[in-house]
């Protein structure tokens, strides 16, 4: 008998425990080949079989071993999961409180835990054809995207190496109708390999920019040989991309890999057009666009250290990597790196814990950074790393406040803003107009008898949305045509309050009627390529005007946007949300960074009630650091995060009484466990921020 014939197997149920199973059949043992830990088996559970991963092996059960069953058979003879990455999903099972099974299950491609074979298979790439290596770019300047694709491919071309161009290339921007045509013409063929790169190749495949003494001195003291965690901290502008993409090229010249973790893939083409063309080395992207059979070839690749850059958004944390070399995470402030439903995790923290046990650097970069980072690097917990200028010649912006009070507004706007706007469309710049809520307006309000158009699921209104003509709940999706009179009283006057992104766009439009306005936001973006053909408009640099929630905040370069205008800061400062100030704070400085990116100086103007409030000056005047040291000394003093640790428990149900009871119950519980200390602090039961939605109440604790 094997000496370890107990196999402990992690299956994807909500139990919050792992199974044991015998490796074979009691007969079989004797020959059975060993089980690594880390590979797949099919095993009996209940009357289904499942998929699980072996987590460990021990030679006895706790358990009646007549009542252990033996696996129905080994899918791996190999781990497929290597032990950094098993011990990283034990970690985040223990400290998120969450099944060991299903973090797995969201650690590994679905494809993969339904059982799919872990060899990788054959892809699609295109190659230059041999009419397409000695074909002058001239001959397609009467299609400048094929040209550009053309150019790219010559770039890439190395001799006797061809370049394969993975679809990955297309999310760089360029479409398939593109790849099409150039076919068609016979410059490129689609050719299917077994991808292997080519590390023979040059590292470099574009030289790089000198570092100005800043970025010098910040590359210089990121150490690859260990363990440390690292806040780049750099103003929009100031070069961080580059000081990346140099420690990167460290890491691959000592045949290592690099994770970068960015917040949304398909906003930020520019950045990955950048990876790509810097390196002659494959990179690979993990995203949302990817379907389950790409998904796993992508992660099987990394796995086998086919790819050497593996750039993902939050979930790319639980890539495997033969030869990990560096972690990047960049926007470490964006929310959209904690995943809040299901398995709950943060990719900042799993990230942190993930180079500390694999004895690598983690970068960290930001021009706003989380308070909860800038404590951690004001303890010594991280290296701070400044870029406080920008690269280049751009100069920072010139932030002036409008005054709201008692001027007249038109759908939101000040007179001043609007001819702010008109006077940088006449020197032929462009303008950004920022307003975070999608939609034509928050409210449906009748005149006559005060009748709001709520929603029947939620404690929320339903927005209005024009484009096309619909009532919408924003909480739960609930969608109602829109109407013309009164339900209550049958009046016709039905009145829009408030501003969203369409209101917005339409009175800049009757504005401004010979200026391309152009609307960015969820609704504007759902469909395919749709974000490249706005950024491909914005990028010829003519005059226009982009109306838009967040999504625009994040990390675009748009070199002619002279002028930046923030529709209404006074929301983030009057938040029920403690974090409300910061997040305001993070999005003006984040939007101010949009403006004046190159030779142009920008401006940005905020609109405002409350102009005087300290802490918008603060922001102004002093800058983000001195901002972010008043809001810490604040949640110091009323004992918040980061300076105290906050759980919250919440429960949700059709009859309210079941989610307080249950609360009551679990508070009770708590406070007979834990004995009464200054240290635990206790709020709740109480109704959540929003008591019902979708149909349940919710309460906290
Ligand atoms: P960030 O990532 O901090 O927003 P980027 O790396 O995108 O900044 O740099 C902003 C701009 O400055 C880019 O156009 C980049 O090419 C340029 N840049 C960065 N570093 C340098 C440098 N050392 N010398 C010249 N230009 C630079
Ligand atoms: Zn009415
Ligand atoms: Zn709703």
């Amino acid at each position: 008998m094997p000496a370890l014939p107990i196999l402990v197997v992690a299956l994807p149920t909500p139990l919050r425990r792992t199974f044991d199973y015998l490796a074979a059949s009691s007969e079989s043992l004797q020959q059975a080949p060993v089980v690594p830990i880390g590979a797949r088996v099919l095993v009996p559970f209940g009357n289904q079989q499942l998929i699980g991963i072996v987590v460990a092996r021990k030679s006895q059960s706790d358990f009646d071993p007549s009542r252990i069953k033996p696996i129905i058979r080994t899918i791996d003879h190999q781990p497929l999961l290597a032990d950094d990455l098993l011990q990283l999903c034990q970690w985040a099972a223990d400290y998120y409180h969450h099944p060991l099974g299903e973090v797995l299950s969201a650690a590994i491609p679905s494809a993969l835990r339904l059982g799919d074979s872990a060899e990788q298979e054959s892809e699609k790439c295109w190659i230059l054809t041999a009419e397409g290596i000695s074909t002058t770019l001239d001959t397609l300047k009467r299609s400048p995207q094929q040209q550009a694709l053309m150019k790219e491919l010559q770039d890439r071309y190395h001799g006797a190496d061809q370049v394969y161009l993975h679809k990955d290339l297309l999310l760089q921007g360029f479409k398939n109708t593109t790849l099409k045509s150039l076919a068609e013409k016979s410059l490129i063929a689609q050719q299917t390999i077994r991808f292997k790169p080519n590390r023979e190749l040059p590292l470099l495949n574009q030289p790089k920019l000198t570092l100005n003494s800043d970025q010098t001195a910040a590359l210089e003291q990121i150490q690859l040989s260990q363990y440390n965690s690292y806040l780049l901290h750099g103003t929009t502008g100031s070069g961080k991309t580059e000081v990346y993409l140099q420690a990167i090229e460290q890491v691959l010249s000592a045949g290592k890999q690099a994770l970068v973790l960015i917040p949304e893939i398909g906003l930020t083409p520019q950045t990955l057009g950048r990876f790509q063309r810097r390196f002659n080395r494959p990179l690979t992207l993990i995203h949302s666009g990817l379907n389950d059979n790409e998904r796993k070839q992508a992660w099987l690749q990394a796995a086998a250290a086919d790819s050497d850059i593996i750039i993902g958004t939050r979930s790319a944390i639980f890539t495997p990597m033969k030869n990990p070399g560096i972690i990047i995470l960049d926007e470490e402030h964006d929310l959209s790196f904690k995943q809040q439903d299901g398995f709950r995790y943060s990719a900042r923290d799993l990230a942190t814990i993930r180079a500390q046990r694999l004895g690598i650097p983690l970068v960290m970069g930001s021009a706003t950074p989380s308070l909860e980072s800038l404590l951690n690097a004001d303890r010594g917990r991280y290296q701070l790393l400044q870029l406080p200028r920008r690269a280049g010649d751009a100069k920072p912006p010139a932030i002036e406040l409008v005054d709201l009070k008692h001027q007249p507004l038109l759908e939101g706007m000040t007179q001043t803003t609007l001819d702010a706007i008109r006077h940088q469309l006449e020197s032929d710049a462009q303008v950004l107009v920022f307003i975070n809520r999608r939609g034509f307006a928050p409210t449906l309000l009748c005149h006559d008898c005060g009748w709001v158009a709520k929603c029947p699921h939620c404690d929320a209104r339903l927005t209005v949305h024009q484009n096309p003509n619909h009532l919408h709940c924003h909480h739960c999706d609930h969608q109602r045509p829109l109407i013309n009179h009164c339900p209550s009283c049958n009046s016709r006057q039905l009145n829009c309050l408030g501003q969203g992104t369409e209101r917005t766009e339409s009175l800049l439009q009757e504005q401004f009627p010979d200026t391309p306005v152009i609307r960015v936001d969820r609704d504007s973006t759902s469909r395919k390529h749709a974000m490249q053909n706005i950024l491909d408009e914005v990028n010829t640099g003519k005059p226009c005007i982009l109306v838009g929630t967040q999504m625009l905040a994040k990390g675009h370069h748009f070199p002619n946007v002279t002028l930046a205008v923030i529709l209404d800061a006074d929301s983030g400062l009057f938040s029920t949300d403690f974090r409300g100030p910061e997040r305001m704070a993070q999005l003006i400085v984040q939007v101010a960074g949009r403006a004046g990116r190159e030779s142009k100086p920008g401006k940005v103007l905020i609109q405002t009630h409350v102009g005087d409030h300290p802490l918008l000056q603060t922001l102004l005047r002093q800058g983000y650091n001195a901002f972010a040291k008043i809001i810490l000394q604040e949640r110091h003093l009323t004992q918040l995060p980061p300076y105290r640790y906050m759980a919250l428990l919440r429960a949700e149900s059709k009859r309210a009484e079941n989610a307080i009871e249950l609360l009551r119950l679990a508070r009770k519980l708590s406070e007979s466990t834990l004995p009464s200390s200054p240290d635990i602090f206790y709020l709740g039961p109480l109704p959540a921020p929003m008591e019902r939605r979708n149909q349940r109440f919710r309460y906290q604790l």
